[in-house]
């Protein structure tokens, strides 16, 4: 039948469409001139359907030589004419379904069909999701007045998301306004890529309805949430939803911050992301900018007994404040650099005395730190001092001294490859740092590996920091 211009029409007594609208007008609770009115509308139905298109078997027949014509054999650089032009035929399709789509929801066949409402009969019966069914619900209401755009779609010039852009710009400000600038906007869907189609309508929008968009900013702002709940496993779930502003601003911080470190920074993109929100935090904690709570300066308090930390097996777990036990290694991380109160306790766990809170890394001996490492010590690393903690080589609850010929600078990421993953890392003098890869551990071995590309995971290899050396005696 390819070429046939004819359509078939046929009919059936009755259709499974009227059974189904029999029995909802049968509905006893049904209002007595509703039903009289939905009778006649399916008295309608009963005289043109099934409708079974000739033209809708000729597609199918298309695509089924589409689906068998061998394409493993054709070179992956000659299918992207191919690709594009199946494209603009799925787009040309799109059209045709919102055609008839438009006929459908006028003539309330989805009520037909037993559903509440033309998106439900959509998601129900065609496998859409909710927002893909508004859309072209949407599309199908607002196109029949916009022949422009509508013949642009049709004709394959003008893609389906742009085309969507247009009909949600109509639905928003009203068809009658959008008529206006139907030809610009038409010529625009047909040149420009989604990204750009998307911030010409946001433009068109406020200029053709800037109450309307001051409206609907304020909505947004007021659906502002934001959740930080810790799951039963002890992650924590972030969650939100902030306006444009308020979602620009956190997202120019984070990119600030979401840079790899070096290039053996192996992260992907969500976890520099993750990363960064944890250092945005960290930052603003030891800027000590933020206003005190009960009379302290926020920060993160672990309690965990003296030899714990010298990795006594036997002890309790150490426990961070608020979040509930943390592993010995994490705590003897976070003790590397922080501030120590040392409480001595009876038996009985009742507090004998609270000693003086002291930096395990004096002030001064940080500044000499940061003087000579420059930032991260870790190879291939490029992390400033301030984004650092001072690492001991040899951790202090094990007697190491807090002396620049035992602290190294190491960010966070590197600090905590160290504890928790288990590198090895050494400081030879002031000028040299010697990392090694955890054995029988294949952790991040490309890090490794990358640093020297000769290497070997279990290799140790040696580094030279190109910092320029300073001895400086701050003890
Ligand atoms: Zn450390
Ligand atoms: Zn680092």
């Amino acid at each position: 039948m390819a070429g046939s211009t004819a359509v078939r029409t046929t009919f059936s007594q009755p259709s499974s469409c009227s059974i189904r609208a029999r029995q909802w007008t049968d509905n006893p609770l049904l209002h007595k001139g509703a039903r009289f009115h939905y009778e006649r509308l399916f008295d309608t139905i009963d005289a043109v359907v099934p409708i079974a298109s000739d033209a809708v078997d000729d597609l199918a027949a298309a695509l089924d030589r589409l689906a068998a014509d061998p394409v493993d054999h054709i070179p992956a650089h000659a299918l992207g004419d191919e690709l594009a032009r199946i494209r603009r035929q799925i787009d040309r399709l799109e059209a045709q379904f919102i055609r008839r789509l438009h006929r459908f929801d006028r003539g309330h066949g989805a009520l037909a069909e037993g559903a509440v409402s033309t998106v439900s009969w959509l998601r129900a019966t065609c496998g859409l999701t909710g927002g893909a069914a508004v859309d072209r619900v949407r599309m199908a209401r607002v196109l029949a007045e916009l022949p422009e755009a509508a013949t642009s779609f049709r004709a394959g010039t003008a893609p389906f998301t742009n085309v969507s852009l247009i009909a949600r710009l109509a639905d928003d400000v009203g068809v009658e306004s959008v008529r206006t600038v139907e030809h610009i906007l038409t010529v625009a869907a047909e040149k420009l890529d989604v990204g750009r189609m998307r911030l010409l309508v946001a433009c068109t929008r406020h200029r053709l309805d800037a109450d309307g968009v001051l409206d609907e900013d304020n909505r947004n702002h007021d659906r502002r949430w934001f959740a930080c709940d810790q799951t039963y496993g002890g992650v924590f779930v972030l969650r939100g939803e902030l306006d444009a502003e308020g979602g620009a601003l956190v997202r120019t911080a984070l990119d600030a911050l979401t840079t790899p470190c070096g290039p053996n920074d192996d992260r992907t993109a969500s976890q520099r992301r993750a990363d960064a929100i944890v250092d945005m935090a960290s930052r603003q904690l030891a800027s000590g900018a933020l206003p005190a709570v009960h009379g302290q300066r926020p920060h993160l308090t672990v309690t965990v007994a003296a030899q714990s930390l010298q990795g006594a097996a036997s002890q309790a777990p150490a426990d961070l404040g608020g979040v509930g036990p943390i592993h010995i290694e994490t705590v003897r991380r976070i003790a590397c650099d922080a501030v120590r109160t040392v409480a001595t306790v009876t038996d009985t766990a009742a507090p004998m005395s609270v000693g003086r809170a002291t930096r395990t890394i004096p002030a001064a001996l940080r500044t000499a730190l940061s003087l000579r490492d420059k930032g991260c010590r870790f190879p291939g690393c490029d992390r400033p001092p301030e984004w650092t903690d001072g690492h001991h080589v040899k951790h202090w609850a094990d007697g190491g001294e807090t002396s620049l010929h035992n602290l190294v600078l190491l960010c966070r990421r590197h600090h905590r490859m160290v504890h928790e993953r288990g590198w090895q890392i050494r400081l030879e003098g002031a000028s040299r740092v010697t990392v090694s890869e955890p054995p029988g551990r294949p952790i991040h071995s490309r890090v490794a590996s990358s640093v020297d590309g000769r290497l070997a995971r279990g290799d140790q290899h040696r580094v030279d920091h190109p910092a320029p050396r300073l001895a400086v005696n701050a003890t």
